[in-house]
């Protein structure tokens, strides 16, 4: 069958459309693909690809949008944007070790869409939609499964007014900028009504796949409920295509600040060299890598998993050779709930009475002879209560309690 060419200035064209129905969200979204016919229209798929979609009915659907379609190679199966949304057939293989639910979240729920694991911040899961599917989402259990619409969170908003020590909500799902403008400010109001909660934070993954999701109003509706962060999801720097730049752009423009999360993914962003170019050209964008994380232990997955080593080998061998700032976490979620810990490059080699030994950048071992300061009591003085109530009406103007 004879491809249908996605050009990269006028990618409308190929499905018929105009440029302003492409530049609109929602005709992205009625216009994802989500069958073998329609995608092997634009991609020359391989016979382990048709399985995994078959496969797909069944578990996490397979969904792309025609805009994120249009950014991958249509004839390379090993294109990194490519197999990070067309399923192949290992998802349907079981590994020892794998699990249904990994985080262990369904354990951690007092409410529905509601997940309380640490002790000062909760996951509000607003909906079970994205704008595409990713093949290595830990959430697969959950992620498309359902009528698509937003759940009730009456009991979750109750749990987290009644929970005074929480004080910052990240709002994830599914994709909650699939939500409409007027759900999801309601949603913000809501929470922004409880006193108590200081940080709202976004997660999602709209910017990569359906970046005209952006647009001004969802950013009026952003800034206002501040201070919020949104935390993106860019794995490869080819996600980070014109379109996604200028929607990041909206954002931080509008004061909203940006943190990237980044899933370390075999064959795909697993060598230092990619990962580089990925944290460096977010940099450039405004965005800060703040996770790399460790795949999930989450079933089907196993085709993307990296040793744990690997992650921490690439951490290496970007330290000296970009900005400190292009370097983010490692971060390992530990299964069974027992939350986020950080892996890092160990750069002591010795330590003796006179001197630690580290190895720097370049491998050369160097001493640090750090005289031990004649008193080594760390407690501050004068007050040291961190943010309590009276902090926060301060913030509020509340003269009586401040
Ligand atoms: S956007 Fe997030 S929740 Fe949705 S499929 Fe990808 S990883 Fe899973």
């Amino acid at each position: 069958m004879e491809l249908i060419p996605l050009s990269e200035h006028a990618p409308w064209r190929a499905f018929d459309a105009t440029e302003a129905e492409w530049c609109d969200w929602r005709w992205q979204q009625r216009h994802a693909i989500d069958t073998i016919d329609e995608v092997e229209r634009f991609v020359q798929l391989t016979d382990d690809e048709r399985a995994g979609i078959t496969w797909s009915k069944t578990a996490l659907p397979f969904r792309v949008t025609p805009y994120f379609l249009s950014l991958i190679d249509p004839l390379d199966p090993r294109c990194p944007l490519r197999r990070q949304v067309i399923p192949s057939a290992a998802e349907a293989t079981r590994h020892p070790g794998e699990f249904g639910d990994p985080l262990g979240e369904d354990s951690h729920s007092p409410a529905p869409g509601l997940v309380h694991k640490y002790e000062g911040h909760v996951l509000l899961l607003a909906t079970d939609r994205c704008a595409s599917y990713c093949r290595h989402c830990t959430r697969r259990r959950l992620t498309g499964r359902g009528a698509g619409g937003a759940p009730s969170l009456d009991q979750a908003i109750d749990y987290i007014a009644r929970h005074r020590e929480i004080r910052d909500v990240l709002i994830s799902g599914g994709d909650p900028l699939l939500l409409s403008d007027d759900a999801l400010g309601a949603l913000l109001d809501r929470l922004r009504a409880i006193e108590h909660v200081q940080i709202l934070r976004i997660g999602t993954r709209v910017p990569a796949f359906n970046p005209m999701r952006v647009t001004p109003s969802l950013v009026e509706r952003l800034r206002r409920a501040g201070p919020l962060f949104v935390v993106t999801h860019f794995n490869h720097a080819r996600e980070l295509a014109p379109d996604a730049i200028a929607a990041c752009a909206r954002l931080v423009d509008a004061g909203i600040p940006l943190d990237n999360q980044t899933v370390l993914l075999r064959s795909i962003n697993s060598e230092a060299g990619v990962l580089k170019a990925l944290f460096e050209k977010l940099l450039r964008a405004r965005v800060r890598p703040y996770y790399l994380h460790q795949l999930d232990l989450a079933q089907g997955t196993e085709h993307f998993r990296t040793p744990l080593r690997t992650g921490v080998d690439i951490l290496k061998a970007l330290r000296g050779h970009t900005s400190g700032l292009a370097i983010p976490q490692l971060a390992v979620d530990l299964p069974g709930g027992f939350g986020k810990v950080t892996l890092g490059p160990d750069f002591v080699a010795s330590t003796s009475a006179q001197a630690t030994f580290f190895r720097n950048w370049q491998g050369a071992l160097c001493p640090l002879p750090y005289p031990e300061p004649a008193q080594t009591d760390c407690a501050c003085s004068g007050e040291r209560r961190v943010v309590d109530e009276a902090d926060l009406a301060a913030e509020r103007g509340d003269e009586d309690l401040a």
